[in-house]
């Protein structure tokens, strides 16, 4: 059985392997298929295009963008034109609100006593997107926590004590955004995302199809097997494609390896038919 894994980020966003690395590493591990999602941008597709093609794997060109919903949600999208013009502006209007909120996550991290510079966070970063896997990975080196982990439950998750929230698009545009770029949208890893009371997870999916989503990411590596079928079927009874992805960021989330996530993670080829491409 061949196996594909549908969500990765690379330098040019907070992974660790240049879309080239990414892509070899992809194909040295066996897998068939693998889509780029960086977050906010589309500057590794090219790279990661021209490698699949010499190293001989299928690339799939993507990208991952956060939204706003009762806090953050993630909305991948497949197989963009990545050189649409609309999309690009949009893409760099969100880095625009990364370059607002980073200087303040510095502010607040210096307030609590962390010598910590932009240029630091800046210089462990290889691309225009810069993120707070960036600014952990600083903090880590510097030995004001032990891990990454550490480093978002005290200060950089959600309501930390370092943490500062970014403007964001709404769900409708960002949706909007992939499907107007020729894509398919996806609601990335729905375990993480935040219902207000009273609300189910049933209407938000209706919510969002009525935005233009196609799909669900029900294989993840932090999703139990209930959750995994609780997802599927929600898939089938919304008729959304099922897609499936790691988030391997490199040695930003050293647990977490291509194609397999903690270990168990299996997602077949055959969810390839679904995209009719
Ligand atoms: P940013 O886009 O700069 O807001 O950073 C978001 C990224 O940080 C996510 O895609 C994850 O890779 C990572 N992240 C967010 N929350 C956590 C968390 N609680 N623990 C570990 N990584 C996280
Ligand atoms: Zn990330
Ligand atoms: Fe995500
Ligand atoms: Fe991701």
């Amino acid at each position: 059985m061949d196996f594909i894994d549908l969500h990765v980020h690379t330098t040019a966003s907070d992974g660790t392997m240049t879309p080239r690395e990414l892509v070899n590493h992809a194909a040295a591990s066996g897998l068939r298929t693998v889509a780029i999602t960086d977050h906010d941008t589309v500057e590794g597709l090219a790279e990661a295009i021209t490698s699949g093609a010499d190293a001989k794997i299928e690339v799939v060109p993507g990208v991952e963008i956060s939204v706003d919903f009762s806090g953050e949600m993630h909305i991948l999208g497949y197989f963009i034109d990545y050189k649409n013009q609309a999309m690009n502006e949009a893409l760099q209007k969100l880095r625009q609100y990364r370059d607002q909120r980073n200087p303040r996550i510095i502010e607040k991290l210096k307030a609590l006593g962390f010598d910590i510079t932009m240029e630091e966070v800046a210089g462990v970063s290889g691309g225009t997107v810069i993120g707070r896997p960036h600014f952990a990975a600083i903090m880590v080196k510097k030995g004001y926590v032990k891990d990454a982990v550490e480093a978002f439950e005290l200060y950089l998750g959600a309501g930390k004590k370092a943490y500062v929230k970014k403007d964001r698009l709404s769900p409708e545009e960002g949706i909007a955004l992939i499907n107007d770029s020729g894509g398919v949208a996806v609601l990335a890893h729905p375990k993480y995302v935040k219902l207000k009371a009273g609300n189910d997870l049933d209407n938000v999916i209706k919510e969002l199809i009525g935005c233009g989503l196609k799909g669900i990411e029900a294989y993840y590596t932090e999703h139990t097997p209930e959750e995994t079928n609780k997802y599927l079927d929600l898939a089938r009874r919304y008729s959304l494609i099922v897609t499936g992805g790691t988030d391997f960021h490199g040695a930003n989330k050293p647990k977490i390896k291509i194609g397999t996530g903690r270990g168990n993670l299996k997602v077949s080829y055959e969810l390839m038919k679904q995209f009719n491409r």
